[in-house]
């Protein structure tokens, strides 16, 4: 890397902060203690048995010595190197990454709240414990079901959360059941948390194809009879539950489904209905990995389909920026029957009484809440604290900012937006549409088919549509997607903005694989061996 920054305009070229250090200089000046006769007392030198002591000469301490200019020109041009939901479209089906509303930031930053010690008793958290009590029984509201937990801290936390309460369930009512059944459209994290959580995930198949070569003639032929992961694309394969198949795997040791709804090719799982009276007459649990709820919020309860437990991702549907990989927000909600073996600690709310009394005061409905840890059939606690309040309150910011009338419409606009980009690629994808019939849900998934077609992997495109300004979408997932790319507008972008991305997808394509494979162009790192970069990292 050149040493020089400003290379090209305003992006700057940026060194590792080790190489920008110089001996002795430091970002704090401390003023030198001037007061005659006063002892600082120990250090932690006086402490420490000699040998276990860093040797300056042997061994320097490796940090940076960088003035304060330094350190922050630093970070704040690495900061610019992001691309993220505030600079640029960033369309990452199964991820909704959605523009976050900057007032939820505000709330979550105010001081009063921020500052807050985790181990405050309840009388001196009385706000924050009504918070989460009113935000428990909006998501009943919109969800239909009866109770909330928000221990965990992700969407995967909360899928192994509702598979320990399944267990308990069926624990207490002495029956082993040990099989949870998966349709091959649910995310990938359902067959693993219901691993973890001590159960036998096994595969329900939903895409079938017409022939066992039903990949097209290039990567299909090779593939042909040995990898079946790859089915047909077109008509034939359905991407939904398939009851008949279903019923094959119905037994008695069978103690949930599990089903991602809208599932993983952007479907709303026609069949839902039945498939959870099926279950129930089999005296098995339903559930539903919600993450992607922004495709149902305000127009369905899922109660209604049959749901006995459901995890949402707070942090995808009830706005909170949610790169590189937290924090997160995975609550759980059960029916009633299933309330007993929620995770403790828990919320509940009593009327004054004379211990509280003080604290009872304060608010004006006489409320007083109160954080319980006894339940005699919890699963116990899997999180520290409380969960992840700050995130809590973001969502609860959101639903009242933007009122009970324009809650359904997150999910009409994130649907509209979705089928508006399936049906503007249709007169140039259509070839890699798996699911040309159908209307998708929030988010929309091609095969690699067309861009396959002229000499463009997968990888290929989305290292091209960076050169265009957009992030790139959600690449080779769901894996039984040939070169899956998933796309997801989501509900807060506009019609110029995925106009432009559909003429960026149509260009790339027009421009064939001479430009492609060696995208992208106009950013400073350009394409990486990311083989050599696996194999060989430079950590310094
Ligand atoms: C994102 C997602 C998950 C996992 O959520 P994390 O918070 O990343 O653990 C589970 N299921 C679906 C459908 C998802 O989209």
């Amino acid at each position: 890397m050149k040493k020089f920054p400003g290379s090209k305009g305003l992006v700057f070229n940026e060194d590792l902060l080790i190489n920008q250090s110089s001996k002795g200089l430091s970002g704090v000046n401390m003023p030198s203690n001037n007061l005659s006769g006063v002892h600082i007392g120990k250090t932690a030198k006086d402490y420490i048995d000699a040998k276990f002591l860093r040797n300056e000469e042997n061994s320097p301490l490796l940090l940076p010595e960088v003035s304060e200019s330094t350190t922050v020109r630093h970070f704040t041009r690495l900061s610019s190197w992001n691309i993220c939901v505030d600079t640029a479209f960033y369309p990452l089906g199964s991820c909704t990454m959605k523009y976050n509303p900057k007032i939820n930031e505000t709330i979550a930053s105010l001081n009063n709240i921020k500052n807050l010690h985790p181990m405050l008793s309840a009388a001196y958290i009385q706000p924050v414990l009504k918070i989460i009590y009113e935000f428990n029984r909006l998501l009943c509201g919109l969800t239909g079901l009866n109770e909330f937990t928000f221990n965990p801290q992700a969407g995967a936390a909360g899928e192994f959360t509702g598979m320990k309460i399944i267990k308990k369930y069926f624990e207490v009512k002495n029956e082993k059941r040990n099989i949870v059944l998966i349709p091959d459209s649910s995310h990938g994290t359902n067959p693993a948390s219901s691993y973890i959580a001590g159960f036998t995930p096994v595969e329900i198949k939903t895409l079938f194809a017409d022939k066992p070569d039903g990949h097209s003639s290039r990567e299909g032929a090779q593939n042909s009879g040995k990898d079946n992961e790859f089915v047909s694309i077109q008509s034939k394969s359905k991407g939904y539950i398939d009851i008949t198949e279903l019923k094959k795997y119905i037994n008695e040791d069978v103690a949930a489904i599990m089903i991602t709804n809208p599932n993983t090719f952007g479907l709303f799982e026609k069949n839902i209905r039945e498939v959870a009276e099926l279950m129930h007459k089999n005296g098995s649990l339903v559930y539903m990995d919600g993450a992607n709820f922004n495709a149902f919020i305000g127009n369905c309860k899922v109660s209604d389909f049959g749901v006995d437990i459901l995890h949402l991702n707070l942090h995808k549907t009830f706005s909170t920026p949610h790169g590189g990989g937290g924090p997160g927000s995975g609550p759980v909600g059960v029916k009633d029957f299933l309330k007993e073996f929620l995770p403790v600690p828990y919320i509940s709310v009593c009327k004054q009484t004379p211990n509280n009394k003080q604290a009872a005061d304060d608010d004006e409905q006489g409320d007083y809440y109160e954080l319980k840890n006894e339940k005699e059939h919890s699963i116990g606690r899997i999180s520290s604290f409380y969960g992840n309040f700050a995130i809590i309150l973001r969502a609860y910011s959101y639903l009242l900012s933007l009122g009970k009338q324009n809650i359904s419409k997150i999910s009409e606009i994130a649907i509209l937006n979705a089928n508006y980009m399936k049906k503007r690629l249709k007169d140039t994808f259509i070839e890699s549409d798996p699911f040309p019939e159908e209307l998708c849900m929030h988010e929309c998934v091609l095969n690699d088919n067309v861009f396959q077609s002229e000499g463009i992997s997968t990888l290929d495109f989305a290292k091209s549509i960076i050169d265009y300004g957009f992030h790139p979408p959600t690449i080779y997932f769901p894996k039984n997607i040939h070169g899956a790319i998933m796309i997801e507008p989501t509900e807060t972008e506009s019609i110029k903005t995925m106009d432009s991305f559909i003429d960026a997808m149509k260009q790339i394509k027009k421009k064939g694989n001479k430009y492609s494979t060696k995208s992208p162009k106009n950013t400073k790192i350009r394409r990486l061996n990311e083989v050599l970069a696996n194999k060989n990292p430079i950590f310094k």
